[in-house]
């Protein structure tokens, strides 16, 4: 319980990486609050488990992470109704593939929002009061396509080497403030949002999803598994401890090695 008495927010984590990440810091003792889309009765549902699970306090709160005054408004609610905001996870994202001359411009914006602007605007509100506490740990989900790029991907792939700058920037202004700020770089995991495009690629090839998995794969990872929510949130965990509080600025990879080649 290496987390008691924390507040943490973990945005996008109704499911995949996100609800991972949370139920992670909700093992250790962190107060969790939810955030992310979804069907009511289910969200409630995966509140609750999680509250009846963990001996911590467990909200949820619905903001669209597309729009400022709204991820604005959850910080301030957080800190008002908890007492205090320590850990800021910036995990909501969506995907979109298209070459670049058919990249639809509203997909290009929704992506810029949700998987970029959302960070800056959550971290802006929350950094104020994590200084001064004295105490805070922000982790933004970026990818390895915050680090390389692949074809199809111009929103993503910018949007995430935009997140491992804001992730430096944060790092370096928070250095002596007790913040550390890194970006986790997952490779593939297998959530919706990846069940989701190897349905597109199964039905664009005339293949099955379990032959695209494998491709996928293949065309990415020297490991060809996928890491799992579980394996990402033990990573947040770490970083949220005593023994991370010097690393900070870093895009972590967890990746089966897709940059190392
Ligand atoms: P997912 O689709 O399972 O989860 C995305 C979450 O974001 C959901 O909770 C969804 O409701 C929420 N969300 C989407 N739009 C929102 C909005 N406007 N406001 C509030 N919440 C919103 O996908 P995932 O794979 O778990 O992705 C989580 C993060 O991990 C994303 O940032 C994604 O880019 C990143 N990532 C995923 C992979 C992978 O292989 N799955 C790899 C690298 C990085």
């Amino acid at each position: 319980m290496a987390l008691k008495g924390r507040v943490a927010l973990v945005t996008g984590s109704t499911s995949g990486i996100g609800l991972g990440i949370a139920r992670a810091l909700a093992a250790e003792g962190a107060d969790i609050v939810l955030n992310g889309f979804g069907d009511p009765a289910a969200i409630e549902q995966v509140r609750a488990g999680l509250a009846a699970e963990f001996p911590v306090r467990v909200g949820y709160d619905g903001a669209d992470m597309s729009k400022a005054a709204d991820i604005r408004r959850m910080i301030a609610e957080t800190e008002t109704k908890y007492g205090s905001l320590d850990i800021l996870v910036n995990n909501a994202g969506i995907q979109f593939t298209a070459n670049i001359e058919d990249f639809p411009s509203e997909k290009w914006d929704a992506i810029i929002a949700i998987n970029l602007s959302a960070a800056f605007h959550a971290t802006a509100a929350a950094v104020p009061g994590m200084k001064k506490r004295g105490f805070g740990r922000i982790i933004n989900t970026a990818s390895a396509h915050g680090l390389v790029a692949s074809v199809q991907k111009a929103a993503y792939v910018a949007a995430k080497h935009g997140l491992v700058g804001l992730t430096k920037v944060t790092a370096i202004e928070t250095a002596n403030f007790g913040i550390t700020a890194n970006a986790i770089c997952p490779g593939w995991v297998l959530t919706p949002l990846v069940q989701k495009q190897l349905e597109d690629r199964a039905a664009h090839d005339g293949t099955s999803v379990d032959a695209e998995k494998k491709a996928m794969l293949a065309e990415t990872q020297p490991m060809h598994q996928f890491s799992s929510p579980e394996e990402i949130g033990a990573l947040a965990v770490f970083l949220c401890s005593d023994a991370a509080r010097t690393i900070t600025g870093a895009p972590l990879s967890i990746d089966g090695g897709w940059v190392a080649h």
